[in-house]
């Protein structure tokens, strides 16, 4: 089964006016840095504090009518868009997480008025409640990235990135899942078969990096990180965002929790964004030198702001983080 850009602008019509095209905006610092236009994809500026909007609502609204309602696992943006898709649409939402998702995710999601259920301490576990609750009361399942309307509602991001700078060279793609990745790549390669995607994620708990060296899916411990959205495994049974990312991107590159502190406090000093830090990879990457020089513009998506305040400011501020049972050194923005 594939994906074609088809499907991505069909999903376009299908998300307008709840979802709709973010700014596009360039950052000079980091334009300074890597020598081109670098521009970010402010899609931290959705409804719900981040992209997983345009693939939860699309798939949703594919509900047929009379559905029971909708139950997912997530990492906490995912369930957060399935909540706010499910009440406009009138429909019961069963948001499943481990203990890892922050609260401040969790409280967003309880403020759309869904159900939550805190299950284990892995997505495995969550997506394991999630299955049972299909079984016993008859929800629709949605997955946060291996779903074909899940993923084409994230690839209507490509579309924007290309529609607004047809000449970009390189896009660097938060990677967790895949879904965002493969509707990007999808999109974009289908206008410009010639631009470069690149997968970003944290070294720590990879599953579609390890998937991918393998051959197949596999299974990846999962651990603590500052870029906690990009946690949880791709699952054993992956048909569509492993095959897609597997064909499609041209890279992946990897970075430590030290390039993920670092990039959040480049984007918040310099370009005055507060955003996750799953988002800041693509800069994290750039800044730490893991990327070949580009020929041309670099466009990175901002995913999502949906993040603790209190660790913010401590990120901010400086000071030591703990994740779990190691300990991130605080460092302050220019020294
Ligand atoms: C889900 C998510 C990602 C990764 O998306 P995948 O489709 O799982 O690869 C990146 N950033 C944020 C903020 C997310 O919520």
């Amino acid at each position: 089964m594939g994906l074609a850009l088809s499907d991505i602008l069909a999903a376009r019509r299908v998300i307008r006016g709840v979802a709709d095209a973010t700014p596009f905006v360039p950052s000079p610092y980091m334009s300074g840095v890597c020598g081109q236009d670098f521009l970010l994809k402010l899609e931290n500026m959705q409804p719900i504090g981040a992209f997983k909007l345009r693939g939860a609502y699309n798939a949703v609204m594919g509900l047929p009518a009379g559905s029971a309602g909708v139950t997912c696992c997530s990492t906490g943006n995912h369930g957060r868009g399935v909540a706010y898709a499910a009440r406009r649409r009138g429909l019961r939402a069963v948001i499943c997480m481990s203990s890892l998702v922050p609260q401040a995710k969790i409280d967003g999601i309880r403020a759309l008025g869904a159900e939550i259920r805190i299950c284990g301490t892995c997505q495995d576990d969550a997506l394991a409640e999630s299955q049972r609750l299909v079984a016993a009361e008859g929800l629709a399942e949605i997955s946060p990235f291996d779903d074909p309307l899940v993923i084409a509602g994230q690839g209507t991001i490509g579309l924007e990135m290309l529609e607004a700078r047809p000449d970009l060279h390189t896009l660097l793609v938060p990677l967790s899942g895949g879904g965002l990745a493969a509707g990007v790549a999808v999109a974009a390669k289908a206008i410009n078969p010639a631009i470069r995607v690149i997968g970003i994620t944290m070294e720590r708990g990879a599953a579609m990096h390890a998937s991918l060296v393998a051959g197949h899916p596999v299974e990846v411990d999962e651990v603590p990180s500052l870029a906690d959205s990009l946690g949880g495994g791709i699952g054993l049974q992956n048909r569509l965002s492993f095959p897609l990312c597997r064909d499609l991107l041209d890279d992946i590159v990897l970075v430590s929790e030290e390039e993920i502190r670092d990039a959040m406090q480049v984007l918040f000093y310099e370009d005055r964004i507060v955003a996750e830090g799953a988002c800041v990879v693509g800069l994290a990457a750039t800044l730490a030198g893991k990327l070949p020089a580009p020929a041309g513009p670099v466009g990175t998506i901002i995913t999502g702001r949906n993040l603790d305040m209190a660790m913010f400011h401590k990120i901010m501020a400086g000071e030591d983080i703990r994740l779990g049972d190691t300990v991130v050194k605080g460092r302050r923005y220019g020294t």
